[in-house]
């Protein structure tokens, strides 16, 4: 058994200090029945608490950390930085380099706005859509999360097209009502939408492999069709890649499936680890933002030296010239990932539990389900008491997943192929597990 004595004693002080003892919901377990280990440190692909147990870790701070923990590089840049000073509310070069990197690996980005948030990100992406196109409604899809600004805390009933209903209290109707929520990955769903709507609408904003519901990738065709009805009829779409960003592919999920949108917002990797994130796309739309245009949008420690510092030098180890004969970054995280789904796969089928697993790059993620899982509602119908079982017999063998069947796994460059047998080995106990559950 896993002692986890110290971490209960700090969770139960910490739920007296925060809601739910934490300061992002899903860190609490809740899901999963008992407390999180409280993490004392990082370094590479482990993870330690403070009850000194350590793990393999494929939260990696829930994206970012795609280097692996502190990495040396990262850590040095740090320091050095932190001597120059933390926040300068000025401009800085770094802030261009780290632009430059980015428009580099993502041509699309004609002009960038770096952000402190995911959330502010997309939230000020759709101020800009709106003032761009005079238009208000925006479209959203069921089971994609683009952080918790209020117009994009909508979800919708089941099936047809409806205007949004707020899927959290505080979320006025004014502002739900002009958000559509329609189901992911229905080509049928989107086309009526379209017809009957097309002209009201602002800004599609999709995640392009989805993660935030589980990873579930987008059906054959189906980013195209929604970069044709958006062009046809005069709105923007918007991709929200603050996960998949520099996961799906180096270039993120335009690069992998060949779509331009109009507009991008990236997050977790560009920061390293340090609050950053930055929406861009356009330069015609981008410069409409305040002070070379008339949408406003501002941020205190915005494109901060150390944060920059963090994201350049994260995205230099991973856009770096492979050695000869050697795979480049992004696509040895790919073939990681890879074994270690098909060895997870493969303990699966041993121990007679159907699971679903879905890869993309370096993201991925299993469902315990029969059937193919599409969208949130295919997603939702998942076992959850299997997940339970398979969550808790991976933590007590050192292995630190997400807490919650909807949510992503990440593959850094900092796990070794040791690891991954030893993930696999410990699916294979958990899967059993599971199997025994269902006796
Ligand atoms: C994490 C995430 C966000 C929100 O980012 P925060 O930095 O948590 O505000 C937005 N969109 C997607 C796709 C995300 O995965």
């Amino acid at each position: 058994m896993l002692n986890l004595e110290k971490s209960a004693a700090a969770f139960e002080e910490a739920k007296g200090l925060m809601p739910g003892g934490v300061n992002s919901p899903v860190r609490s377990y809740a899901n999963v029945d008992g407390g999180p280990p409280f993490i004392a440190r990082a370094e590479g692909a482990r993870i330690y608490d403070i009850d000194g147990n350590e793990y393999i870790d494929y939260v990696g701070s829930w994206g970012p950390m795609v280097v692996g923990h502190a990495h040396p590089q990262v850590v040095q840049a740090l320091q050095e930085a932190a001597t120059r000073g933390t926040s300068y509310g000025a401009p800085t070069c770094i802030e261009s380099e780290l632009a430059k990197l980015i428009m580099q690996v993502m041509p699309s980005i004609e002009m960038i706005r770096m952000v402190n948030s995911g959330t502010e990100a997309t939230m000020s992406a759709l101020r800009l859509a709106r003032g761009f196109t005079g238009r208000e409604k925006i479209v959203k899809f069921i089971g994609c999360y683009h952080g918790h600004s209020d117009s994009l805390l909508v979800s919708a009933g089941s099936g047809m097209a409806t205007f949004g209903v707020p899927s959290s209290p505080g979320v006025t109707r004014g502002t739900a009502a002009d958000t559509i929520a329609i189901p992911y990955n229905d080509p049928e769903a989107f086309q009526k939408l379209m017809e009957e709507h097309g002209s009201e609408i602002a800004a599609v904003i999709v995640e392009p492999v989805a993660g935030n519901m589980g990873c579930v990738l987008p059906r054959q065709g189906y980013l195209r069709l929604l970069r044709k009805l958006t062009e046809e009829q005069g709105a923007l779409l918007i991709f929200d890649e603050v996960m998949c960003g520099f996961r799906a592919s180096l270039g993120g999920a335009q690069a992998a499936y060949g779509i331009t949108p109009d507009l991008t917002c990236l997050g977790k990797i560009i920061g390293g680890g340090l609050p950053v994130a930055a929406y861009g796309g356009r330069r015609e739309i981008m410069e409409k933002i305040s002070p070379a245009g008339p949408v406003y949008q501002a941020g205190t420690l915005s494109g901060n030296p150390l944060a920059m510092t963090a994201g350049l030098a994260t995205l230099s180890i991973i856009t770096a010239e492979p050695e000869p004969g050697e795979a480049d970054y992004s696509r040895m995280l790919t073939l990681k990932t890879k074994k270690l789904l098909l060895g997870w796969q493969a303990k699966a089928r041993e121990a007679g539990v159907t699971v679903q697993a879905h890869q993309a790059g370096s993201m991925f993620g299993i469902f315990f389900n029969e059937k193919e899982v599409w969208d949130y509602e295919d997603a939702a119908a998942s076992d959850q008491e299997a997940f339970k079982v398979w969550f808790k017999s991976m933590l007590e063998q050192g292995i630190y997943l997400a807490p919650s069947q909807f949510e992503t796994l990440f593959m850094s460059g900092a796990h070794t192929d040791e690891d991954i047998e030893r993930t696999i080995e410990a699916a294979g106990t958990a899967f059993q597990k599971v199997a025994e559950s269902r006796k």
